[in-house]
């Protein structure tokens, strides 16, 4: 399949990186989100983004703007009419996922590969809300997208092998490096990263160590570029919460269920980097 127009649906965090690194690249870029601000703050955070590569002589100034020009910002799904691919991000939440893939399917032809940013959600049983669900395929970026090599590739049991090898050689001129995992609650990354941080998160909870100092441990005792409770607030606490709740009820293992201080946060609206609070502060 040649690839030359790419929909992005759902601009967060998660959304705007994959919009801007599919930029980058010299595809074409449709962004789609229900929220009209989501999209003014993605295009504001890709502007940012590519200042700063432009700053550190990255990219030239001639080439960020072309890469802003190669996105369209949309409210409606129908902007995504004549994409060869889809990549979903959206909420990390099953009931919005799927009702996604069914609308997506609509608009879309029969070929248009749909993939989805999960990060803990099925995709097996994703690839099953759509026809022709061999087209469906997990491409779980990392945090910040930009920066981070790795895009975690996850076949669903349907799958077919030509979407498997189309998926895996878009992540060269992405400038990704892909991993191959299996379809599994979490896959590789959330599985062993997401009670790592719910440990961390019940550490605070039981008073065992102040946030400062339950992250120096993990930074300077166990070499980690950043703490568990700052990356949590990075990821977002409802990402953090969903991905917990995804993990105990697939796996039906209590080792999974997640700390109360989190529940508590997220009911709070305490997300982290994208609200003005989390385990630290975020004001200014
Ligand atoms: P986010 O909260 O920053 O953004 C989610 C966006 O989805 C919002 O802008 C929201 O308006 C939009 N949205 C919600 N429902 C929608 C709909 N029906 N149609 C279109 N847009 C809709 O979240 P995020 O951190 O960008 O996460 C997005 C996805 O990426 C989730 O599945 C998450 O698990 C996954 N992910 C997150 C991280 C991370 O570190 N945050 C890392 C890897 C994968």
């Amino acid at each position: 399949m040649d690839i030359q127009k790419i929909g992005v649906v759902g601009g967060g965090q998660m959304g705007s990186g994959i919009a801007q690194v599919c930029a980058q690249a010299g595809y074409s870029v449709v962004l789609v989100d229900v929220s009209a601000n989501a999209l003014s703050r993605a295009h504001d955070t890709i502007s940012r983004s590519l200042a700063r590569l432009v700053k550190k002589a990255a990219l030239d100034s001639l080439q960020a703007d072309a890469a802003l020009e190669r996105i369209s910002s949309h409210t409606e799904l129908g902007a995504l009419a004549d994409c060869q691919l889809v990549i979903e991000a959206a909420t990390e939440n099953w009931a919005i996922k799927a009702e996604l893939f069914g609308k997506i399917a609509e608009v879309v032809s029969a070929e248009t590969i749909l993939a989805s940013n999960t990060s803990s959600i099925s995709l097996t049983r994703l690839a099953a809300t759509v026809a022709q669900p061999q087209r469906v395929i997990g491409m779980h970026f990392m945090n910040p997208v930009p920066v981070m090599p790795l895009v975690e590739i996850i076949r669903a049991r349907q799958t077919d092998d030509a979407t498997f090898a189309t998926i895996r050689a878009l992540t060269g001129p992405l400038g990704k490096t892909p991993v191959s995992v299996n379809d599994a609650p979490g896959f590789v990354s959330n599985r062993v990263l997401m009670p790592m941080i719910n440990e961390a998160i019940f550490c605070l909870h039981e008073g065992i160590a102040s946030t400062e100092d339950i992250d120096a441990v993990m930074k300077l005792g166990m070499n980690h570029p950043i703490g568990p409770l700052a990356l949590a607030d990075l990821i977002g606490l409802d990402t953090c919460l969903a991905i917990m709740d995804v993990l105990y009820h697939e796996l039906r293992d209590s080792k999974y269920r997640a700390c109360p201080l989190l529940v508590q946060m997220v009911d709070a609206g305490q997300l982290g980097r994208k609200a003005t609070r989390g385990f630290y502060g975020y004001e200014s």
